[in-house]
C-alpha cells in the first residue's frame, strides 16, 4: 500500500505569517487585557500615555511587518494589498494557507 505525501512547499512562510499575525492580535487587544488587572488605573497620565504611544507603534509596526511586507511564498511579490487584504495573491493566485 503505498502512502501519498502531500505537498507542503510553503508551509514555514505560512507558519512565520500565522505567528506574526497572532502576535499581531495580541498586541492589538493588550490594552483591554491591562484593563482586567487591579490598579491599572492608578498610573500617572504622562506614563499611560508614554504606553498608550508605544502600543499604537507596535501595533502599527507588527502590522506592517504582517501584512505589507510578507511575500507571496510562490513568487516573491507582495502577498496582501492595502488597505484590502483579500485571501490570494494578486499576482500568481495563490491561496491564504495553500501548500502548508
Ligand atoms: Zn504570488
Amino acid at each position: 500500500m503505498a502512502s501519498e505525501v502531500t505537498p507542503r512547499p510553503y508551509r514555514q512562510q505560512w507558519r512565520r505569517w500565522r505567528r506574526l499575525n497572532r502576535l499581531h492580535f495580541l498586541v492589538f487587544f493588550l490594552p483591554l487585557i491591562t484593563c482586567l488587572f487591579p490598579g491599572y488605573n492608578r498610573f500617572p497620565k504622562n506614563v499611560v500615555e508614554v504606553l498608550l504611544a508605544i502600543w499604537l507603534l507596535a501595533v502599527a509596526a507588527i502590522g506592517m511587518v504582517t501584512i505589507h511586507f510578507f511575500a507571496c511564498p510562490r513568487c516573491g511579490r507582495a502577498f496582501f494589498h492595502w488597505p484590502i487584504p483579500g485571501n490570494r495573491c494578486r499576482h500568481c493566485g495563490l491561496r491564504v494557507y495553500e501548500g502548508a
